[in-house]
């Protein structure tokens, strides 16, 4: 292209914004005069739908890097995509930070307004930057217009299907790459948009090398894709390649962890940063959560469409609380986590220091379920009392915060208390929504609405008689003022004499003589009382019921 015609992109490419000299613009963003072993880290989430849980993870990580090595933790909206960018999206992002403690150093607030010394962090703020960055390239030969319309790339495209070579806008397939001005200016003359390229100087057939800090060397095919810099939408906003590496040089990154599905592009941003004459970045490609695909097809990335879980609403909507989703993302982070957290019950997690060789090794984390429950469990368990009432009251359930409410109080404590304490802590939830389940029973609305209804398919094995027997046997020697050893020696009595065994061998001798063993029997008195067969322990149960309560449920009048 000839110096007019570069002049006239560039005068099109700034029709609204003035032309800054890079000089002036990195003078506005100085070194940070931070220590050398700082490290400075962003997250760039888009917001453009709903908050994925690996974005979290993400953050988490990056404020842990930074604030273990005195850095900064930013947080940059991306948000160059108008087109799919949704309402809210922002305020969702910075609320979600704001729940998990994941608060950036610098960054955007829920408003979209700016906060620290090297923003604006909202790219639809920093056009001008990109733009001027974009003029620089085009007039160092590097960048150039492309007028192709939609129709053309696609013939392309299957053109290059046909031919069987490696599809993209590179070489001989790069329409607009070596038109004349003549060309240029005859759609320019028409008013015609563009999308100003990049004018890759790379070759598929060389390799480029770089250090990942978490994959170790790599050896990547040079990158040869003329990609656009700037979109043609309208917007003259910039893609997320010229994007990342003008933000990252401006913003002083020195460690910019992303997912590794950008591991193919690093051959481009490292041509791009070498055209800018910026330095290259240190990259760390983490492995994206990964999920167990329920049919059977194996250990798959997490997927926005396809599971709910990747949500972050999800998991709080169901009332699983944040405190032990935490750790949970640091445990699938660093392996190491686990014995730490042990160990050190009562440290804050800010005290944990993520180690990058656990990272590294840690290959797509699997989101497990089970084990995400095994953290939220101890973490609701060791509340104290208070808060763990105050968490249940605000139970989405209406019928259970009722019952709550306006339970008695002496009684609610002594039911919130059952395995509350000492080493035999009671984990049998995982989260808020789980509260109606666990603990409903003791409230005589809600055993009525919903556990009495379970107690005859829980029973079914067994004939009215018998049900009717065992509760009179037992409830006959019933004395709430018997400690547990006596309390249970009776019960024994209460079964031998309803035809239930107590001796497990000889049960197991002749099944047929007895109605069932001691362990039966219990059962059904359990089922009676709760309407579930699995509960904390039958003799505590009785104690918090009161006997007048037990006897209305064993239906003993
Ligand atoms: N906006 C990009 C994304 O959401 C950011 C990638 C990056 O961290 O550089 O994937």
């Amino acid at each position: 292209m000839n110096q007019q015609t570069i002049d006239r992109i560039q005068s099109l490419l700034l029709s609204d914004v003035t032309l800054r000299s890079r000089q002036d613009i990195e003078a506005s963003y100085p070194p940070r005069g931070l220590a050398a072993d700082a490290i400075v880290t962003r997250s760039a989430p888009s917001p453009t739908g709903f908050l994925h849980i690996g974005t979290i993870y993400m953050c988490l990580l990056n404020q842990y890097l930074a604030r273990q090595t005195g850095g900064v933790y930013m947080l940059r909206i991306e948000d160059t995509d108008k087109k799919r960018e949704i309402t809210d999206g922002i305020a969702q992002i910075v609320a979600a930070l704001n729940a998990f403690d994941l608060v950036p150093d610098e960054g955007v607030k829920a408003d979209g307004s700016s906060y620290g010394a090297y923003g604006p962090y909202l790219q639809s703020q920093r056009r001008e930057l990109y733009l001027s960055y974009a003029v620089d390239l085009l007039q160092k030969g590097r960048a150039y217009p492309c007028f192709a319309t939609k129709e053309e790339l696609d013939a392309s495209y299957t053109a290059q299907q046909a031919a069987k070579v490696r599809p993209g806008y590179y070489g001989k397939w790069a329409l607009w790459r070596d038109r004349s001005d003549q060309e240029i200016a005859a759609q320019l003359d028409a008013g015609m948009p563009f999308v100003l390229r990049f004018k890759s100087n790379g070759s598929h057939d060389k390799r480029v090398g770089f250090d990942d800090v978490l994959k170790g060397h790599l050896e990547l095919p040079e990158n040869d894709l003329d990609v656009p810099l700037i979109k043609a939408d309208g917007s003259q906003l910039p893609t997320y390649h010229l994007a990342h590496v003008v933000d990252d040089y401006l913003m002083k990154t020195t460690f910019v962890l992303r997912g590794d599905e950008w591991l193919p592009s690093t051959p481009l941003h490292i041509e791009l940063c070498d055209a800018l004459g910026i330095p290259r970045y240190s990259y760390a490609h983490f492995a994206p959560i990964s999920i167990m695909d329920s049919n059977g097809g194996g250990k798959r990335k997490l997927s926005k469409r396809k599971d709910p879980e990747a949500d972050v609403q999800y998991w709080l909507n169901q009332g699983y609380p944040i405190e032990g989703i935490k750790p949970y993302l640091l445990g699938l982070a660093d392996s190491s986590f686990e014995d730490w957290y042990r160990a050190n019950p009562n440290k804050p997690l800010a005290d944990f220091r993520i180690s990058l060789k656990k990272l590294s090794a840690s290959r797509a984390p699997l989101l497990d379920t089970a084990k995400l429950d095994d953290y939220t469990k101890e973490y609701i368990a060791s509340l104290p009392i208070e808060e763990f009432e105050a968490e249940l009251k605000h139970s989405t359930n209406k019928a259970f915060r009722a019952a709550l409410n306006n339970a008695d109080k002496q009684y609610l404590t002594a039911v919130l208390s059952i395995e509350r304490f000492g080493d035999k802590r009671r984990k049998d939830i995982a989260k808020w929504s789980d509260g109606p389940d666990q603990y409903g029973y003791f409230f005589d609305e809600l055993y009525e609405a919903d556990f009495a209804p379970q107690i005859g398919a829980l029973l079914e094995a067994f004939d009215t008689t018998t049900l009717t027997d065992v509760c009179k046997a037992f409830f006959a020697t019933y004395d709430p003022d018997d400690d547990q050893p006596t309390w249970f020696e009776k019960l024994k009595k209460a079964a031998t004499v309803t035809g239930f065994a107590t001796d497990n061998k000889a049960f197991k001798a002749d099944p047929n003589a007895f109605k069932g063993n001691v362990a039966d029997f219990a059962k059904i008195l359990r089922v009676k009382l709760t309407g579930k067969d699995r509960t904390p322990d039958l003799y505590t149960i009785m104690q918090v019921m009161g006997i007048k309560r037990v006897k209305a449920r064993l239906q003993v009048l």
